[in-house]
């Protein structure tokens, strides 16, 4: 990145000086003094991305129309009687209401989602009202003096409560609350152009500063036990803006070290922490990183994400239960109606964006930002409500619901940075470097690469579609690079209808390399699957996913108290995308996007039952019983098997074997032999005494639809293995170039692994088939697993004897195979 790169201001923003930096904040224009140290990729400005019909613009136009409703004078109330100026406006409820310690969060948050929506596609009428602000609030701030408060302090509340703070006597959070405000001043002036908002703010840092100059460093350290927000983000943000070493020192103020420390080490120590008090702190780190270039600042950061996205954090990406953190791995067990706030996640989208713009080869920073927009912050408003009301909370115990807050009698922090977060869908969908265009998410948009002269469209209707096209306007060389999500399996991308020969690999990006011509058009394909994300503490609760979209099940007034049993092999796709149907203890059941579940009771989370992982070496029956109808199972795992139909012991290849000489003699093997296995090998001795057409050395199925089995003579006239999920029509088979030989001792094992299944007779290979795709998983829970005798009631039963019988869920080498055949094993 150049430092002289400049972005494209909204037309008509003036008042913004600078050439460089700041460029990894929110979509802003490059406009600082001073160059992001550590950062090698930038955002686009708001202006430069519009969104197209989705979603994203829904959500996004509910917030403008709530931004226009909004009554700036009842904003103002407590602000304006705080300096003894007059405001016959009416006193709202809620966080905000005249009693309430936090009265005038909400401030910053309007004057943050008013910038943001003017630079992005709202109407000039949002910098108006702004500005409007701005000025009123530069009245209330030049008052300060006159109503008995410290130069430059500017607040709903009077400054005893910073008093109150420093003391560490009972207060709600005034430095989070005054957070809130700077960042909303520093929005509007990058923004939106006003000059004044910097002035204001300017005087606010000095205010900071006076306040906590003359505290000494240990008084400094207890007062942060208090929640402040990002107030070292927002004053290193304003360092970088203005190069005033006095604004950096103050940001360094806020380094919470009983939280830093231990991050720096890379400890979780975050049990029993207020969540949202912590995740700003890790993003003033990243923002001090930039600043100054002291790594430290940058592992906290990262280690505090790691720490996060890894061990605290629900399958809808966000985290914290009654707003603390629990400890490491413990989801299952806080599913409550109070889980994942959602200022947390708008904070840790937030903090992504700042690690993607220090390390772009980590594509889980943005993998992560996919799953938490989609799943927690998109659906977090309500579709119902023209004003885009929000969740504070989002509940994640079964029988939960969502709820919301309202105009003016609610306020909470959430629907503060839901203002916000509706207001910069555009902000992450592109991002760049020198020569390089990065896609990120998949929404509807158009790009303006105005330092490129390149334009590109996105169209796509994901996630309801697995498809987006890109539609490149302009001309001229740059890299691609397409991000190719790790639930993608088999993704395809292709310009101008030819496959890239570049790798597409899940988990990363794909990089394109070419001359861009006007009309190139870009298909990109993302496959989605079902599948199931296990929570840390109980491998059996687990949330359903397509894709990377979380799947709920709707319950509607059903306040059911405890997590339903799901059947998962019943979750069946409807004609309506994204939405399928399943049996569940409950009954049967729809499953819908939890971003589109509204208005009704739900899960997230369900009791699945799960397939205990088969051991390599599954059973081993060495037939050397010498009576009794019992076959021990000799690897110790107690699959013991059963004889039936008159099969008895006879002396065998080694000590003795099971004698299948009856007419209906038979050995049945326990129920899921090889239940789940992937890969399997099946190795026997086996002394057939008469050939008979469809006999059966061992047959495993649930009848003759799905069965994996082993012939010595089919109607071909060869032995043949073979494994269909769909009848005899769709077996797939290895033929050997001949039958077993009647009467003596063979040795026989088959070993599948991919899509290749080998067939050895007598320790050699006797036949392969390189194109398999049937498992054994594919047949499901075998409930008839034979020796001797065919899922089909009219094949013959085995005539002769099997010693050393031996299942592995593994493939055999085919040295391993030789050597039990030398060995008689
Ligand atoms: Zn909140």
């Amino acid at each position: 990145m150049s430092p002289t790169r400049r972005t494209v201001l909204r037309a008509g923003v003036t008042g913004v000086a600078g050439a460089a930096g700041l460029t990894a904040l929110s979509g802003r224009p490059a406009a600082a003094a001073r160059p992001d140290t550590g950062v090698s990729v930038y955002p686009f400005p708001l202006s430069a991305v519009t969104l197209l019909s989705g979603p994203f613009q829904a959500n996004m136009a509910r917030t403008h129309s709530y931004l226009s409703f909004l009554d700036p004078d009842r904003m103002l109330h407590m602000f304006r009687l705080n300096v003894g100026l007059p405001s016959s406006a009416a006193a709202m409820g809620g966080w905000e209401s005249p009693t309430t310690e936090l009265r005038g969060h909400s401030m910053g948050h309007l004057l943050t989602a008013l910038a943001q929506g003017y630079a992005n596609a709202g109407p000039a009428a949002f910098k108006t009202k702004g500005d409007y602000l701005v000025a009123e609030l530069a009245k209330c701030q030049d008052r300060a003096a006159a109503a008995g408060f410290n130069t430059g302090y500017l607040s709903a509340f009077p400054e005893s409560f910073i008093d109150r703070v420093e003391a560490r006597q009972s207060v709600w959070a005034p430095y989070y609350t005054l957070h809130k405000t700077m960042a909303g001043l520093l929005d509007m002036h990058l923004l939106a152009g006003n000059a004044q908002a910097l002035d204001v703010l300017t005087k606010m840092a000095a205010w900071v500063k006076l306040r906590n100059d003359r505290l000494t460093q240990a008084q400094r350290q207890n007062m942060l036990d208090t929640e402040f927000g990002g107030m070292n983000e927002t004053l290193a943000n304003l360092y970088q803006l203005t190069g005033d070493p006095n604004h950096l020192a103050t940001a360094r103020y806020f380094d919470h070290a009983e939280v830093f420390d231990p991050l720096a080490s890379n400890l979780d120590q975050l049990n029993g922490y207020h969540a949202n008090t912590q995740i700003p702190k890790a993003l003033g780190a990243i923002r001090e990183y930039h600043a100054t270039g002291e790594t430290r600042y940058r592992d906290i950061a990262t280690n505090f994400w790691d720490i996060v996205v890894g061990r605290h954090s629900y399958a809808i990406g966000g985290n914290s239960n009654g707003e603390y953190f629990k400890a490491a791995g413990r989801i299952a067990s806080e599913l409550s109606d109070t889980t994942a706030e959602c200022c947390n996640t708008y904070n840790m989208l937030k903090l992504s964006r700042q690690l993607f713009f220090t390390n772009p080869t980590r594509a889980d920073y943005m993998e992560y930002y996919e799953k938490a927009l989609y799943n927690h912050i998109l659906g977090a408003q309500n579709p119902s409500s023209s004003h885009g009301f929000h969740c504070y909370y989002v509940p994640l115990r079964p029988g939960g619901i969502k709820t919301y807050s309202n105009d003016y009698n609610d306020w909470t922090c959430c629907h503060g940075t839901g203002m916000e977060s509706n207001t910069k869908y555009a902000d992450s969908i592109y991002f760049h470097s020198e020569d390089t265009l990065y896609v990120n998410l998949f929404i509807a948009s158009v790009l303006m690469w105005s330092e490129r002269g390149i334009t590109v469209r996105q169209e796509t209707s994901f996630p309801e579609t697995t498809t987006s096209r890109l539609t490149i306007t302009g001309s001229g060389a740059f890299t691609l690079k397409v991000r190719v999500p790790s639930w993608a399996t088999g993704a395809q991308i292709r310009v101008n209808g030819t496959a890239v020969t570049e790798p597409v690999t899940p988990g990363s990006y794909a990089t394109i390399s070419r001359a861009w011509a006007s009309g190139d058009a870009v298909d990109i394909s993302l496959p989605m699957a079902l599948s199931r994300e296990s929570t840390p503490d109980s491998a059996a609760t687990q949330a359903v996913k397509y894709g990377p979209i979380v799947l709920a099940g709707a319950y509607g007034t059903n306040n059911i108290s405890s997590l339903p049993t799901l059947n998962a092999s019943t979750i069946a796709s409807t004609s309506t995308p994204l939405q399928f149907t399943a049996t569940a203890s409950t009954g049967q059941v729809t499953l819908l996007p939890f971003y589109k579940m509204h208005g009704q009771r739900y899960t997230v989370y369900w009791t699945v039952g799960t397939t205990p992982q088969l051991p390599p070496f599954v059973a081993h029956y060495r037939f050397d019983e010498t009576g009794g109808t019992t076959a021990a199972d000799a690897t110790g795992n107690g699959r013991t098997a059963s004889l039936a139909g008159g099969a008895g012991w006879i002396a065998g290849r080694t000590g003795n074997a099971v004698n299948l000489s009856g007419s209906t003699a038979h050995v049945a093997l326990p129920s899921g032999i090889l239940a789940g296995a992937t890969a399997c090998s099946v190795a026997t001795w086996v002394r057939v005494d008469t050939i008979a057409t469809w006999a059966r050395v061992f047959d495993f199925g649930a009848g003759t639809s799905a069965s994996m089995f082993f012939t010595p003579r089919s109607s071909a006239g060869t032995a043949r293995f073979a494994i269909t999920s769909s009848g005899s029509g769709g077996e797939q088979r290895i033929n050997a170039p001949v039958a077993l030989t009647a009467g003596v001792w063979t040795h026989v094992a088959v070993t599948l692994s991919g899509s290749v299944g080998i067939l050895y007779i007598n320790g050699v290979e006797a036949a392969r088939n390189s194109s398999l795709t049937r498992r054994p998983a594919d047949l499901g829970t075998t409930t008839q697993n034979w020796l001797g005798r065919s899922q089909y009631g009219g094949d013959p039963y085995l005539d002769g004897a099997l010693d050393n019988f031996r299942v592995y869920s593994r493939v055999l080498t085919a040295a391993e195979v030789a050597d039990l055949h030398a060995t008689g094993g």
